[in-house]
């Protein structure tokens, strides 16, 4: 072998390697050897010579052996350059053969000897000269008599002695591992894995530390945290007289440090479990990450035969992260940007245990994280019923509307056949941190006769149990075992971090004093949009709502709004003191009245004998405020610019609550949007009927305060006439569901059935409503910002759309020169994670 051969080289401190040429495992090992640890003698063979091996050109094994003893036994290893992408097998002790096989009995004793053999003898007949594995299955495969029966077997099968030269088992292993890494099948499953297509395999040629002869042999991992949890505890397996995965397969395996429960290697080998803790501990200060080593002791001395990162879940990768940040190992702008942000979701909510077993009925877009499970119901008021009883329940619709949320606050997971990421399940699930998959069409609702059915045919009824699995879009059957959130103190110190690091702020939506505390327990700079409609879903105010909506003369519509007035006035107090000074934003009514209206004819009469009309009269009334295209209709400030009392009611409740909120606690300076902006009269025409409430209440009552008055930005022709917007505006908030939707022209509720089918192939890179479509509905936001700022410099911009919340979309708004983001309070961890990892 020459030593200025990059493709075939033997591993030294100073020898060219790097993951991409050889592969991660070879440049482990060679970071383990300038650490000076004991690393068996390696080869390693880059992703070049490989290839050319699986082509047919094998190197010179001569060579290539030259570092070895003339008869040590040598192994092959995978070195792929992601461990995670996999790779064949490793081959261990190629140069077992007769003659070594007399050697090594002498020397190990003969069982020893005629295993070693014999493993090699069967990994060789199956890898490499591809006989079927089952021709050993009559073979005791323990001892000489074992060993020459598994020689016979073997010749029998191959029509050829087993080959005696090393040079040519070596050659002939080397080319079976380059050939399994090109074919087909493994091509497939490493690209499912996230390798790209011409993925590269290195290869290791290692001495082979012998786990098996005299004196305390065995072979084993170890790591010095527990991979569950992060916690420092010595885990790992070993298993005395074993190679290769022995360990971690064999049952028999032994605990590493001294336990009660059974015998350990610290008991059993003291100073070689004295040494492996030392290693492991040298390889995180070095290596700066917690390590698996992969291990085997030879006569009580330790080899190190690899090294891996410790696999981990997400709350164990944020205590490793922290505590190697607190020890010095890492600063902690490293630390911050070793989590995935969207892997917090796992510390935030309960997940399904990923170790229990899981039965997929279906799935649908993940559209609020967490899982739970309950028996299905399929009505909000059969929700509200369970959860009285005190039952878990899911509730189960096609879709759902605002008349469902008290059913949704009842419930512990909400699943829908239609929908996608914005759809009002999604939206309202996401808010109160409730377990969502919506879309799920591939399943059958038959919401009459209260049946669930899989596509494989399962029927669920009314009170069976099933889960919903929010973070992976999954109906899963049963009740699988569940981990609790785990908001630790690591997971506070890592928040504290991304606090002192990002250049952003991040605000939360939040429509109730519930959101408000969630929102203010994740340390969010405020609120960034309250959406009212919310407020008027509760019993009490509905009523009131739907009578203010049947009112036909100017004076009763005023009546049933002087009895909002109060409920609403309360509202915002209690926002404004749970946000103690931050600055909260409420968004002026926004959907069409008929959402608040009953939808079914049961409800009409209901409805028709609580406010004494004739049915007619109700169900006609219904009829008239139908409309083709409700998403496009009397909504927002169109509705604000037709009925504007309800608008002047909601500024006079605002005030009020400031006047009220500022009297006991921090002063309030609200902020008040008014939404579906098209044209800068709209603006106008509200603007003065707000200007107009705020001196009345003035007037009245002579407190003096302050408001910033909003436009949110959600048609096209906004962001294209920002600049004349902007003047009369303190802030411009893009709502880029509503944008999202109208730039595409796609209905954000009816997206979610054809969604998959565009990704899949291509059309979308992603699901815009989910991640935003930087290029299109991006230039809009550019534009938006670039004129409203160039006629107003100091307006405020933001985006308070579900993209709020979204890693990649943060990073897009903090280069616009964004003041803020609002997300659902649940994503303020995730959104503050991803806005620190943009700014270090
Ligand atoms: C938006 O359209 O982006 C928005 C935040 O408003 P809503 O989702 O309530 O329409
Ligand atoms: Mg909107």
């Amino acid at each position: 072998m020459q030593q200025d051969n990059p493709d075939i080289t033997l591993i030294t401190p100073s020898a060219p390697m790097h993951a991409n040429t050889h592969g991660g495992r070879a440049k482990c090992l060679q970071r383990l050897v300038r650490l000076d640890l004991p690393v068996p003698t390696t080869v390693a063979l880059s992703f070049d010579a490989v290839h050319r091996i699986a082509a047919g050109d094998l190197p010179d094994m001569q060579a290539l052996l030259a570092p070895f003893d003339e008869d040590a036994l040598v192994c092959v290893r995978p070195s792929s350059e992601d461990p995670d992408w996999g790779g064949p097998g490793a081959v261990l002790n190629i140069g077992m053969n007769d003659a070594t096989y007399v050697d090594l009995a002498d020397a190990l004793g003969q069982d020893a000897a005629a295993t070693l053999y014999m493993r090699f003898v069967q990994a060789y007949a199956v890898h490499v000269a591809k006989l079927d594995p089952d021709m050993f299955d009559d073979i005791e495969m323990a001892g000489q008599l074992g060993l020459s029966e598994a020689l016979h077997a073997y010749e029998e099968e191959a029509e050829e002695p087993f080959p005696q030269d090393r040079g040519v088992q070596l050659g002939a292993v080397l080319r079976s591992m380059a050939r399994a890494w090109e074919g087909t099948t493994a091509r497939l499953l490493r690209q499912a894995k996230g390798a790209p297509a011409d993925a590269g395999l290195g290869l290791v040629v290692q001495h082979m530390a012998i786990g098996l002869g005299q004196g305390e042999c065995g072979s084993g991992v170890i790591q010095l945290v527990d991979p569950q949890t992060g916690l420092e505890q010595i885990t790992g397996r070993y298993l005395s007289q074993s190679q290769g995965r022995d360990a971690l397969t064999g049952e028999a395996a032994l605990f590493l440090e001294r336990d009660e429960r059974g015998p350990s290697l610290e008991e059993a080998a003291p100073e070689a479990f004295a040494d492996l803790k030392a290693h492991t501990a040298l390889m995180r200060t070095r290596l700066r990450e917690e390590m698996q080593a992969e291990f085997t002791i030879e006569n009580g001395k330790v080899w190190l035969l690899d090294g891996v990162r410790v696999p981990r879940t997400a709350r164990a990768a944020v205590r490793i992260a922290v505590r190697l940040a607190d020890d010095g190992i890492i600063p902690r702008e490293e630390a911050l940007l070793r989590i995935d942000p969207r892997a917090l979701n796992e510390l935030l909510h309960r997940q399904v245990d990923p170790t229990a077993e899981r039965d997929v009925l279906a799935r649908g877009v993940a559209a609020s994280p967490g899982a739970a499970h309950g028996a299905i119901v399929f009505s909000a008021a059969e929700a509200q019923a369970s959860a009285a009883r005190g039952e878990a329940c899911i509730l189960v619709r096609r879709e759902t509307s605002p008349e469902d949320i008290r059913g949704m606050h009842a419930a512990v997971a909400v699943l829908t056949e239609r929908g996608g990421m914005t759809s009002h399940a999604a939206v309202i699930g996401r808010g109160l941190g409730l377990p969502c998959v919506v879309g799920a069409s591939e399943m059958r609702f038959q919401l009459r006769k209260k049946t669930l059915t899989a596509p494989d045919g399962r029927t669920f009824r009314q009170g069976d149990m099933i889960t919903i699995d929010g973070t992976h879009g999954e109906v899963l059957a049963g009740q699988p075992a569940l981990i609790e959130a785990a908001q630790d103190d690591a997971f506070q110190t890592l928040m504290n971090w991304a606090d002192e690091f990002r250049d952003i702020n991040i605000r939360a939506n939040a429509d109730t004093p519930a959101d408000a505390a969630t929102a203010r327990s994740f340390g969010a700079n405020g609120i960034g949009l309250c959406r009212t409609e919310h407020m008027f879903f509760e019993d009490d105010r509905l009523i009131v709502m739907r009578e203010m909506i049947f009112a036909d003369r100017p004076e009763d519509r005023r009546a049933a709004l002087d009895r909002l007035l109060p409920m609403q006035r309360a509202d915002f107090t209690e926002l404004f003191r749970i946000m103690e000074g931050k600055p909260v934003c409420i968004r002026l009514l926004d959907p069409p009245l008929h959402e608040f209206l009953p939808h079914d004819r049961a409800g009409h009469r209901e409805l028709a004998e609580a406010l004494d009309l004739p049915l007619s009269d109700v169900t006609h009334r219904v009829e008239a405020l139908q409309e083709y295209n409700p998403m496009l209709g009397m909504r927002g400030v169109r509705l604000g610019v037709t009925v504007p009392e309800i608008y002047d009611m909601q500024a006079r409740a605002i005030f009020e609550a400031t006047i009220e909120a500022s009297r006991d606690g921090d002063p309030v300076v609200p902020e008040i949007m008014i939404p579906l902006v098209s044209a800068k009269r709209e603006v106008e025409i509200v603007k003065n009927r707000v200007d107009s409430v705020a001196a009345a209440v003035y007037n009245e009552t002579g407190a003096e305060f302050t408001y910033r008055l909003g436009v949110m930005v959600e048609t096209p022709r906004a962001c294209l006439r920002a600049g004349e917007i902007a003047p009369h505006a303190a802030f411009l908030s893009f709502g880029t569901n509503d944008l999202t939707q109208m730039t595409y022209g796609l209905s954000r509720d009816d997206a979610g059935r054809f969604m998959s089918a565009y990704v899949q192939r291509g059309v979308f890179p992603e699901d815009p409503f989910h991640t935003l479509d930087t290029d299109g509905v991006g230039e809009l936001l550019q534009i938006g910002a670039e004129r409203g700022r160039a006629a107003r410099p100091d307006l405020i911009l933001s985006i308070c759309g579900e993209h709020g919340g979204s890693p990649e979309s943060i990073g897009f708004c903090r280069k616009a020169g964004f003041n803020y983001v609002s997300c659902s309070p649940y994503r303020v961890p995730v959104a503050k994670l991803a806005a620190a990892q943009h700014a270090v």
